[in-house]
């Protein structure tokens, strides 16, 4: 059955461009007649809240986009990502990195374009196996991975590249997005996975770390970005465009989920109405590769 998932990061509020993606996956899991899921990715530590994942569960259920499953903490999920581990260090494809803590913070968490991507050079490769109480990485095959977007079409990337090995454990007990992100779709069966573009660059990664754990690879659909009303990045005015400030603006849901709904091909122009009206007119082949600029009436 198809199994949809929107996997936010609870760091902040969900801004349009979260809301966006969070649409066209359920509308996509929904125009299949399949299921869709929500998993709050909180494995980073500090910087995730639970009282702001919980706030992006209040303003999906606003929009109408509920869970049809319980939703999934990563933070409690910490003894499957260790018996992960186990498999990958068991087939020899673990090493220990003794890079400094700073870099190590650096890549764990989920390589936004505003972090910009720094792939690993692979400078511990070599080392021997040390334990699991160890920041641990993923040693890579060679080479580039040819892999279907959804939107963006035959897409060909090398790992090495973007990420290099990526880190999958941290010395300081955290586990790392990519295998968080990796074990979570193969354990509940998502079929395919809905997000922003700017995590494209890491898909052929994560591609790669599924088929150490022999897992089924997802279809991948990654959205152009939402942009100010200049083009200018949306992530320093999110805060003015969640759903309470939008709300709070004079905005109604109905007109929220009508401008999300257009700026995803569904509709001509933007008109009220509520997800369920949107589901007959999803098509990925009609969804913007590009850019979307929010009305400036809303900023
Ligand atoms: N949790 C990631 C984020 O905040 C998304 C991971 C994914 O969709 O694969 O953007």
């Amino acid at each position: 059955m198809t199994t949809g998932r929107f996997a936010p990061s609870p760091t902040g509020i969900l801004h349009l461009g979260n809301l966006r993606t969070a649409l066209a996956s359920w509308l996509s899991a929904r125009a299949a007649r399949g299921r869709w899921l929500v998993r709050l990715e909180d494995v980073d530590g500090p910087r995730c809240r639970r009282e702001l994942g919980e706030a992006q569960l209040r303003d999906l259920a606003a929009l109408g986009l509920v869970s049809d499953a319980p939703v999934v903490w990563q933070s409690e999920r910490g003894a499957t990502y260790r018996a992960a581990l186990e498999t990958l260090h068991a087939a020899g494809r673990l090493y220990p990195c003794a890079c400094t803590r700073k870099d190590l913070q650096l890549l764990a968490s989920a390589p936004h374009a505003e972090d910009g991507l720094r792939p690993y050079p692979g400078r511990c490769r070599d080392r021997a196996w040390e334990g699991f109480d160890r920041a641990l990485r993923l040693r890579l095959p060679e080479g580039p991975l040819a892999w279907e977007d959804r939107v963006l079409g035959a897409q060909t990337d090398d790992p090495a590249v973007f990420t290099g090995d990526p880190l999958l454990f941290r010395r300081d007990g955290c586990f790392a997005y990519h295998l968080a992100v990796v074990v979570d779709d193969g354990a509940q069966g998502v079929t395919e996975v809905v997000r922003g573009a700017d995590l494209r660059p890491v898909t052929a990664t994560q591609v790669r770390l599924q088929e150490a754990l022999g897992l089924p690879r997802p279809a991948y659909g990654h959205l152009g970005l939402v942009a100010a009303p200049d083009g200018g990045r949306l992530g320093k005015r999110a805060g003015a465009l969640g759903v309470a400030a939008l709300m709070a603006g004079g905005v109604a849901v109905p007109e929220i989920l009508g401008w999300l709904g257009w700026s995803l091909g569904c509709l001509a122009r933007p008109e009220p109405c509520r997800a369920e009206d949107l589901v007959d007119a999803f098509a990925w082949d009609r969804a913007p590769a590009g850019e979307v600029r929010v009305p400036a009436a809303w900023t």
